[in-house]
């Protein structure tokens, strides 16, 4: 159980690139981070209007004089500091800038928390993982919901065999609030549609992402061996698909599918992930995170939920409250940011870390999975090696 004691010797001293004043995504981010006190923000770029970026910066408590106007100048100032200066940076920018900046932040020698996707080509991302394991830096990514107790219970079912031999992975995140233009008047869906800024994919990179890290989390020898993708945009003034199918096959002999989507009319989120084995099958659905459905075949439903003392312990080791009490989001992301912290003093320490967290290679994985999608979607859905 997590009680908000200290897990490091000192906070990691903490900067924030974008995540400014309404962005969509900066605020969990600070209330992730902020949470455990395992980090304390000191610095940040935090909008591409610097002067907004600023007093937002002071108004979340950030001494004036660290409030950059942009991301460079916030590395080289800070690169001059004595003992106080950044150890961490998050990248919280629109897509088409995350390389860039986690470029530039490993090779400043800072530990990175950035966005996904990662970049968008696997050359890009090479180099990244390249940086970050001969700098011996952490580089997390932010697939949220991985940090979900329920997903570590899936993961060691998985694990123990209480499924059987894994055989299909069910994966979708298809939302409906884009079934109309909406990057008429929304600019976070505008730039989502710009492959300048959104990189060769709108919802396989957006969303898709998502399951399949969840996936790949709760079925640790998920590997795929080749995939087949269609890829639409039901709205026709857009550049990138706005709806997309993939069928994979997995190493060992396992299917897996994919349905991302930004047109589901009526549906929230509908993110899903199902594990079917060759005894039983478990579903997590992001709208309900807190109850994990168990399947076995010729049994009764039953719905194992988060707290619950039947669970596998490491999937009770981050509740925060006991079991009947909702934990979320907010909370799966403080997980997340809680592992990243630890593995940063781990890292400044030389030390193994020996717990699994999405890091760099996680987010290269989802860069190649994009890349692959988006090659086969362009030779007309065939099907591709991976
Ligand atoms: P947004 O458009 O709402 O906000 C972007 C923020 O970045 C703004 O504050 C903007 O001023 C700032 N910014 C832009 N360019 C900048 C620059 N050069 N320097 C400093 N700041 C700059 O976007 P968003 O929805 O918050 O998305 C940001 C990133 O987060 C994207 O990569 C997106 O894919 C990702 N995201 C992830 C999740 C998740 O669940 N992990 C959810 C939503 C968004």
């Amino acid at each position: 159980m997590i009680n908000g004691e200290k897990v490091l010797d000192h906070p990691i001293r903490w900067a924030m690139v974008g995540g400014g004043r309404g962005s969509q995504i900066g605020y969990i981010h600070r209330s992730a981070a902020l949470r455990d006190r395992s980090f304390e923000l000191v610095a940040g770029a935090f909008d591409i209007n610097p002067e907004r970026g600023k007093d937002f910066g002071i108004q979340l408590g950030v001494n004036p004089d660290r409030c950059y106007p942009d991301y460079k100048t916030m590395l080289a100032e800070e690169a001059k500091r004595g003992d106080d200066k950044i150890e961490a940076v998050t990248i919280a920018v629109p897509n088409g800038l995350h390389y860039e900046v986690c470029k530039a932040v490993l090779e400043a020698g800072f530990h990175a928390v950035c966005e996904k996707p990662l970049c968008f080509t696997t050359e890009q991302a090479e180099e990244l993982v390249h940086l970050a394991d001969s700098k011996g830096l952490v580089v997390g990514v932010t697939y949220g919901y991985s940090g979900h107790q329920l997903i570590e219970q899936a993961r060691q079912m998985v694990l123990h065999g209480d499924l059987g031999e894994i055989r299909l992975v069910k994966m979708q995140f298809p939302f409906g609030a884009y079934n109309t233009p909406v990057e008429e008047t929304n600019s976070a869906a505008r730039w989502r549609m710009d492959p300048t800024k959104a990189g060769p994919s709108f919802v396989l990179g957006d969303v898709g992402t998502h399951p399949l890290f969840l996936a790949e989390t709760m079925v640790p020898d998920f590997e795929i061996e080749s995939l087949m993708c269609t890829t639409k945009s039901f709205i026709p003034t857009r550049k990138l698909e706005d709806n997309a199918f993939v069928i994979m096959n997995l190493k060992g002999g396992a299917q897996a599918t994919c349905w991302a989507s930004a047109i589901n009319c009526g549906a929230l989120h509908g993110q899903k992930v199902r594990i079917v084995g060759s005894k039983a099958s478990v579903e997590w659905y992001d709208e309900r995170p807190n109850q994990l459905t168990y399947e076995i075949e010729g049994e009764p439903v039953r719905i194992l939920e988060r707290g619950g003392a039947y669970l596998y312990p490491s999937a009770r080791a981050e509740d925060r409250i006991s079991g009947g009490h909702t934990e979320g989001l907010f909370d799966a992301w403080s997980n997340l940011y809680r592992r990243f912290a630890i593995a940063m003093e781990k890292a400044n320490k030389g030390e193994k870390v020996d717990f699994w967290y999405p890091d760099v290679h996680a987010g290269a994985e989802g860069v190649k999975w994009v890349e692959k999608c988006v090659e086969s979607a362009k030779k007309g859905a065939v099907w591709v090696k991976y």
